[in-house]
């Protein structure tokens, strides 16, 4: 039995939440009710998964199975290109983040929400990542 709270979410939620939150989260998706990562097309299934478990290929990512890459972000001068930097964070990314991500996104809104958010986080990542790889060459045209 779950009790529903102003914004949402169910008690069972926030104990998934307040413990490791993309860990312990999905077996309470997969518990509680169904995950809407199950109605998109595999391609955004596939973007979603990685963003919720970290794996998806961001610097600071590859930097541990690779050493040669850098950490840092390709936009900013933050130190470590992570999801969450990305996501949430990168002052470089606020056009995309207003555009395709709900007005105050945080993991729960952007990452575990119904399909249409789900879709536009998507979004958000290939978009993201299409200026990324534009960064990346320009980059290298310069030597
Ligand atoms: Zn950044």
């Amino acid at each position: 039995m779950f009790v529903m709270l102003s914004r949402g979410l169910s008690r069972c939620h926030d104990v998934c939440l307040a413990a490791t939150m993309f860990v312990s989260l999905p077996r309470c998706l997969s518990r509680c009710h169904k995950d809407s990562i199950n109605s998109l097309e595999r391609r955004d299934q596939v973007i979603i998964f990685r963003l919720r478990a970290h794996h998806a290929p961001v610097n600071a990512h590859l930097n541990r199975i690779q050493p040669m890459t850098f950490p840092v972000c390709h936009f900013c001068d933050a130190p470590y290109e992570t999801t969450t930097h990305l996501l949430f964070q990168c002052t470089s990314l606020q056009d995309l983040r207003e555009e395709y991500l709900p007005p105050r996104p945080d993991a729960w809104n952007t990452l575990y929400s119904n399909s249409q958010q789900l879709k536009k986080t998507s979004t958000f990542y290939s978009q993201m990542s299409s200026r990324r790889a534009k960064v990346q060459t320009t980059a290298g045209s310069d030597e």
